[in-house]
């Protein structure tokens, strides 16, 4: 019986070739691995959902530039909101 099995492990070992430059997130908590998509100008963690902006040296290789203050003064701020509101709950 004929199988397709030498055309799918072809097509899987060419997939692992093409991995992209990886990233790890700056926040010293977290220290999550970060995947930019090639030629993205920023990522945000999955892990802590810190934005940071991005800087490409080669194609194929990023680099973190910086954080993304906006965002993650937002995200501070909606924590800070969580954490009184929980706070109110807790003092009645
Ligand atoms: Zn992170």
């Amino acid at each position: 019986m004929a199988t397709d099995n030498g055309k799918f492990s072809a097509s899987e070992s060419l997939r692992k070739t093409r991995t992209f430059g990886k990233v790890r997130c700056h926040n010293p908590s977290c220290m999550g691995r970060l995947e930019p998509e090639p030629g993205s100008e920023q990522i945000s963690c999955p892990t802590c959902g810190m934005t940071y902006r991005l800087f490409w040296v080669t194609p194929e290789l990023p680099r973190i530039r910086g954080p993304v203050w906006e965002v993650n003064r937002k995200l501070a701020e909606e924590t800070l909101a969580k954490k009184l509101e929980s706070s109110k709950d807790a003092s009645k």
